[in-house]
């Protein structure tokens, strides 16, 4: 089966090769920005032969081709999620490294305004809230509505 990530580097042209492919389905059955650490972990899971090295230089090289998106949550390493999704900004739990996704069109509005005012028309923004669990907080379920509600579903 192909997954979606593996759909778009074929369609950038890119070569895949049998490990490559195992870390595309990785990243494409991710839903929780990981990190190369966690990558490697269940890429090796699909095939012990790959290297921690081979997951490096496969997300750098996806990342060139746009296919990947890097994040920097100031934890002092690089999480990655499949950059063709709508748009979206992100909750970092400080305490867990959880991150949640959202989307606000009242800060979408603001934002535009803001950069309006400055004589500028907005193309594009990163949004970072860094938060603690508040206490009594409802559980979201781990829902991540901006991730299912963009993605599509390859075959079929
Ligand atoms: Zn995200």
């Amino acid at each position: 089966m192909t997954s979606e990530i593996e759909r778009l580097c074929l369609d950038k042209g890119l070569k895949m090769t049998g490990q490559r492919r195992v870390i595309a389905q990785v990243l494409s059955e991710s839903t929780d920005h990981p990190d190369v650490e966690q990558l490697y972990k269940r890429a090796v899971q699909a095939d012990p032969r790959i290297s921690i090295a081979t997951v490096y230089r496969t997300v750098k090289l996806l990342e060139e081709a746009n296919i990947l998106q890097r994040h920097d949550f100031g934890e002092g390493r690089a999480r990655y999620e499949e950059a063709s999704q709508q748009h979206h900004d992100h909750l970092i739990d400080v305490r867990t490294g959880e991150v949640l996704e959202f989307r606000n069109e009242e800060i979408e509005r603001l934002q535009r305004e803001v950069a309006a005012a400055l004589g500028y028309r907005l193309v594009g923004h990163r949004l970072e809230l860094f938060g603690v669990r508040a206490e009594g907080a409802r559980d979201n379920g781990g829902k991540h509505p901006a991730k299912t509600a963009g993605k599509r579903r390859s075959g079929s």
